[in-house]
């Protein structure tokens, strides 16, 4: 027997439970998920979609219905999109409800924008009733007549009430004497961006090479693998996304952009507007539920065919869909916090692979997981070397704090980067200064050598807990906390205490006058508060934008010939085997933000460990031998994407309860697992031990087969699901690793 799972309205504000019928034998392999069905519901037939199929059922046999026939013709992008959440609710375990409610846009009960344009029949009998109305006194109807006559062309309806001062009964009964018709259409509330159009710019040599060898991967038969573009900062890889985006459209079909929300500033928006025009919308997270909704509504009826936003924007429900773009493809804002916790470019291939349409991945330092994949041939890598216009990478220099200590100097500022800031306020020039506080929590380093206290088992960061205890958030491993540094032992060993309001006073001790913008968590809280600070750093009313790691990300400014990064190590203290991709991430875009414009920039980076290869390479924008290095350490260890992991994130109000119920899971493990080729480290707590009142457990699971770990994940949901003592610790899978 085959059953399946069938939705009946998808559209609905709680879409309700899925039913379950009978799959009749000729229509077994042809009903899958995302097809519509014809179905018996109460006493009717109605449409449904099928968004999942299973071989057998817990119902009683005689009260589940057979399916009636299958709704064959063209393909929806609703059904698509149904295929594509039964994906995501296998691949990253989550309900099929709740993708459902990801991927399709929720019909919200806002009120939608309607046009009512009301017209005459035929003019002749118009004229005919209007005169016969009169002789009837039949006042009301003759007035809306003559109006409509005078007029000689449509009139919206309530102009012409109120024109006529006539109720809507009036042109009700009007209507149905077949003298005046009514065209409803409906508005939608469009984001509009004005903007002059631009002839598209002409592409440099490396930029075309680019274009014509992507085009040559995807007009190939069998459709072509997802490209990887690396191009450094400044290439102009969006002009690149522009000419592959005008191809789709020539076609007929229509594009989808994402980017990091952070990205998503007036400058974006211009470009890709002064280049198509009214065919592209936006999407971010300050729209209304009915103005996004209508952007949906919108791409489904073809009136846009490019669709630039985060995340979110990947459903856009676009009838023919050519090309997915992600650009910062590296950024960790693609992987969903909220169930299901997808990973948008691995949901893009998918969906492009239901879709028939092509995937380009966009990034000056790539992460390693998608760049293994180039490596491995799965994508196919594309380069860009070269800034636009031979505009020269920034040059670089990294200062050892350690020997600034030894000098004396126990400031936050070295003397080289002293020196470099009075040389560009003597020239007019700006500056940008990156205080890098990634993995600021916590984790404990000597301010004297920048020794950093490690997990002996699995080299990352201990971090410290309340208790003066250092736990291991990997595999548990626990010690007592320091005060004399096991290196050198200097006593100056702590957590790192330095915000950016502390660098901000520093700055206006040392360089009196000084004008500086901060832009940090506090600065921004807001509506516009980050752009407000971006424009008036273009606009040259300050001299130094200091801030944390929102400062580093897609801004062009053009009178920007010094960057500082005052702690580029300190990202590689985070408990998390990924710090030193995040830290070469963070140093590598910094550095990108100088030089820009025409004058040539230049990089200082501070830092306590000179020598480490994130640090290093970051500084210089070397990602090939970055990637080398960085892949090595995986493979060692067995992290990810060598070796796949499964986290499974336990949280409760009760810390007691919580810990045996993670040990349970961990020997149930065992059980599911006789021969031990899963690997489980923890549970141990998480790096934020807890939250609201919540203590929040992990227990990681490895394994080089990620097949095993979806196995796995199933049988530990079964199990949660049949013990009730986790009614009062809720489980998450967290794949996204
Ligand atoms: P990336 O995203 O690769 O860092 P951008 O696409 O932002 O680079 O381009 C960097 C700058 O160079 C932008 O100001 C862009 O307008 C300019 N640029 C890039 N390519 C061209 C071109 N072919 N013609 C004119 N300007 C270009
Ligand atoms: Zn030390
Ligand atoms: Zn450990």
């Amino acid at each position: 027997m085959q059953y399946a799972e069938v939705i009946v309205d998808i559209a609905s504000d709680k879409l309700d439970k899925p039913f379950t019928y009978l799959v009749p034998e000729e229509l077994r392999g042809q009903v899958k998920p995302g097809c519509r069905v014809k179905i018996p519901f109460r006493s009717r037939t109605i449409m449904g979609y099928v968004v999942g199929l299973a071989e057998r059922t817990d119902l009683a046999p005689e009260i589940i219905r057979p399916i009636e026939g299958l709704v064959t013709g063209e393909e929806t992008a609703d059904s698509r999109l149904v295929a594509l959440a039964a994906w995501m609710a296998r691949t990253y375990g989550s309900t099929t409800i709740r993708a459902l409610k990801t991927v399709l846009p929720v019909r919200k009960k806002v009120k939608s924008v309607e046009k009512r344009q009301v017209f005459l029949r035929d003019r002749q009998e118009a004229e005919a009733y209007a005169a016969f109305c009169q002789k009837r006194h039949y006042a009301a109807k003759e007035r809306v007549l003559r109006f409509l006559l005078d007029q000689g062309e449509a009139v919206d309806e309530g102009v012409l009430k109120k024109e006529t001062n006539v109720p809507l009964s009036v042109l009700t009964s009007l209507k149905k004497e077949g003298m005046i018709g009514i065209d409803v259409s409906e508005e939608y509330r469009r984001v509009v961006w004005n903007a002059k159009k631009y002839p598209p710019e002409e592409l440099s040599e490396e930029q075309e090479r680019a274009v014509e060898t992507i085009r040559g991967e995807w007009s190939g038969t069998g459709g072509g693998r997802p490209v990887l573009l690396e191009g450094v900062t400044g290439s102009g890889k969006t002009l690149v996304y522009m000419e592959l985006i005008a191809d789709a459209l020539a076609r007929g079909q229509q594009a989808i952009v994402l980017i990091p929300e952070i990205a998503l500033t007036y400058q974006t928006v211009l470009r890709f507007v002064a280049r198509f025009g009214d065919r592209v919308s936006f999407l971010h997270s300050r729209l209304s539920e009915g103005e996004k909704y209508d952007q949906m509504r919108a791409a489904r009826a073809g009136d846009i065919s490019i669709m630039v936003g985060p995340r979110s924007a990947l459903f856009t429900p676009f009838p023919h869909l050519g090309l997915i773009i992600i650009d910062e493809e590296h950024e960790t804002s693609y992987h969903s916090e909220q169930m299901p916790r997808y990973y948008a470019q691995e949901t893009a291939i998918e969906r492009a692979s239901l879709e028939d349409a092509h995937v380009l991945l966009g990034s000056a330092t790539p992460s390693v997981r998608s760049m293994r994949k180039a490596r491995l041939g799965v994508y196919l890598l594309v380069k860009m070397a070269h800034r636009y216009a031979d505009a020269r990478l920034p040059e670089t220099e990294i200062v050892d704090m350690k020997a600034e200590m030894k000098k004396g100097n126990r400031s936050i500022l070295s003397d080289r980067l002293k020196e470099e800031i009075g040389d560009r306020l003597a020239k007019r020039e700006q500056i940008l200064l990156f205080l890098n506080r990634r993995g600021y929590t916590g984790c404990v380093t000597c301010r004297s050598c920048g020794k950093v206290i490690k997990c002996p088992h699995c080299d990352v960061s201990l971090v410290r807990h309340r208790d003066g205890r250092l736990i291991c958030h990997y595999c548990g491993f626990e010690m007592d906390d320091v005060d004399v540094c096991p290196d050198c032992g200097s006593r100056e060993i702590g957590g790192l205490t330095v915000g950016t309001e502390q660098v901000e006073d520093l700055l206006k001790k040392e360089f009196p006058g000084v004008r500086v913008l901060r832009m940090d968590a506090d600065t921004t809280r807001g509506k516009g508060g980050h752009e407000r600070i971006v424009k008036s750093f273009a606009a040259g009313e300050a001299d130094i934008l200091l801030g944390t790691q929102m400062i580093v990300k897609g801004h062009d400014f053009h009178n920007v010939t010094l960057v500082g990064v005052l702690l580029a190590d300190l990202s590689l203290n985070e408990a998390d085997y990924r710090s030193g991709e995040r830290t070469y991430q963070l140093l590598a875009q910094a550095v990108g933000r100088a030089g820009r414009g025409a004058k040539p920039g230049c990089a200082i980076i501070q830092t306590y460990r000179p020598d480490n290869y994130a640090v290093l390479f970051g500084a210089r924008q070397n990602y090939t031998s970055f990637y080398e290095a960085e892949i090595s350490f995986r493979n060692v260890l067995g992290y990810p994407p060598v070796g796949s992991m499964l986290a499974v994130l336990g949280s409760s109000e009760d810390e007691k309860l919580l810990k045996t119920g993670m040990q349970y899971l961990k020997k149930y493990v065992g059980r599911i697992d006789p021969k031990g080729t899963l690997h489980a480290i923890g549970p141990a707590p998480q790096s934020v031990g807890k939250v609201k009142d919540r203590y929040r457990m992990v227990m990681y699971l490895s394994h080089t087969d990620e097949k095993q770990l979806i196995l796995a994940r199933e049988y530990l949901e079964k199990y949660i699901s049949v013990n009730p003592g986790y009614a009062h610790i809720t489980i998450e899978f967290d794949q996204n690793l």
